[in-house]
């Protein structure tokens, strides 16, 4: 707050994408950089953390693409924002439990995290910590080798991840990047920004634009319905930048999140110690989020790969088979408590009231991963490609 308040009480007031780039990722006091909490013990639990069949049944997704894509003897599995570690370690303990079908695949895994405290975290729980910072050879910032024996890269941008076929994994990620907010008045669109109360010491306030801000004019479409709208510009540029590397060099990227189609209006929520938290008070102490609009990542995809989505993480995971793995995992559990945390955890993820549908899941695939084959190339190729998992029933060969 005191640095917030030196800048704006000398520059003036600054964008909600400013004030949320600051609260969360400043390199000395932002949130993710220094308090980072995810899970039971700390400001809001996510899916992973909730339950290890979530990142089974998405490493199941990532072998079922791998599979219908031909089986490349190479791939990379790129996760933005790993939180704790949780999800990837779930899914190679998938990756090491399926050997014997990825027994030829040469699979490495690229970590994209801003926050060191996590990081560590992360290292913790794929390598025991073994791991070594600045390696020479990379642009990595840290690398090491999973408990599996699978390389594991750690870098701040997607730019810096090499190219190559790669399954990219995005799961409460865009949430995280920082909005603008617009709001419509008689004299047409205003920016929302953040400003010092001059009547309250060092308190925050929403103010609206005197006049356009170059984002109102770059980022409010002239069909807009709505009274009030929020653009994640940063996560537009993520999206396009994986599009056009799937398109060049193969693979596919899922993205979770909570979120809507371009329907929703204000969204911009803090959370603390499981509980909502004013979005202007203390910033850096607590996590800010806003929900993804699909509508503007597949927009973002600019046609360079196909999209699915967004479906609800309920009937994502109906799809993948969630049913199934939670009556295995009962007949295997011999105690009450654990056959009741199996039970509890499933109806977070699933009841339609909790996760099962503000939860999303989107993907964006190669175009010719849903065309059938050309006829005049392979004549003998009648059948369409494979429905995609998930997104349609999990087809078990
Ligand atoms: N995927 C995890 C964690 C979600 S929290 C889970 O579902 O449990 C958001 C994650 O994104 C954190 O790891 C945070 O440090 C990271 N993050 C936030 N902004 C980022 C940015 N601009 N670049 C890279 N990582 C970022």
């Amino acid at each position: 707050l005191r640095h917030l308040a030196r800048k704006l009480r000398a520059s003036g007031p600054v964008t909600v994408a400013e004030y949320m780039r600051e609260a969360l990722t400043n390199p000395g006091q932002g949130y993710y950089t220094r308090r980072g909490g995810v899970g039971e013990s700390g400001d809001f639990i996510t899916s992973p953390e909730i339950s290890q069949v979530f990142g089974e049944l998405t490493g199941i997704w990532y072998i079922s693409e791998w599979m219908a894509m031909g089986k490349p003897n190479t791939f990379q599995l790129v996760e933005l924002g790993p939180g704790r570690g949780t999800l990837t370690a779930d899914i190679l303990r998938v990756f090491k439990q399926l050997a014997s079908v990825l027994s030829k695949c040469d699979v490495s895994v690229h970590l994209v995290e801003v926050s060191p405290k996590l990081s560590k975290i992360q290292a913790e729980m794929l390598t025991e910590g073994k791991v070594q910072p600045n390696p020479e050879d990379k642009s990595a910032y840290m690398k090491g080798i999973s408990k599996t024996g699978i390389p594991i890269f750690w870098y701040r941008d997607i730019q810096d991840v090499p190219p190559g076929y790669s399954f990219y994994l995005a799961h409460e990620f865009f949430d995280a990047l920082p909005i603008h907010k617009f709001q419509r008045t008689e004299k047409g669109w205003r920016e929302v920004l953040v400003d010092i109360d001059p009547e309250v010491p060092d308190q925050l306030r929403f103010v609206l634009s005197p006049s356009r801000t170059p984002a109102t004019q770059n980022f409010i479409q002239p069909e807009e319905k709505r009274d009030h709208v929020e653009v994640c510009p940063e996560a537009g540029v993520i999206v396009q930048r994986l599009a056009s590397r799937i398109e060049k060099d193969g693979g596919a990227a899922l993205v979770a999140d909570y979120g809507h189609d371009g329907t929703k209006t204000d969204t911009f929520r803090g959370f603390r110690n499981h509980k909502l938290h004013d979005v202007l008070s203390a910033p850096g102490t607590a996590d800010l989020t806003a929900d993804v609009d699909f509508s503007y990542l597949r927009k973002m995809a600019q046609g360079r790969t196909a999209t699915l989505g967004p479906i609800k993480q309920r009937e994502f995971l109906k799809n993948m088979g969630i049913d199934l793995r939670l009556q295995v995992l009962l007949q295997n559990s011999g105690d009450t408590a654990t056959r009741e945390q199996l039970l509890h955890s499933y109806d977070m993820l699933m009841n339609p009231e909790k996760m099962g549908d503000c939860f999303n899941f989107f993907a964006l695939l190669p175009h010719h991963r849903l065309v059938a084959p050309d006829k005049k190339d392979k004549p003998e190729s009648k059948s369409l490609p494979p429905p995609v998992a998930g997104f349609n029933e999990l087809l078990l060969k």
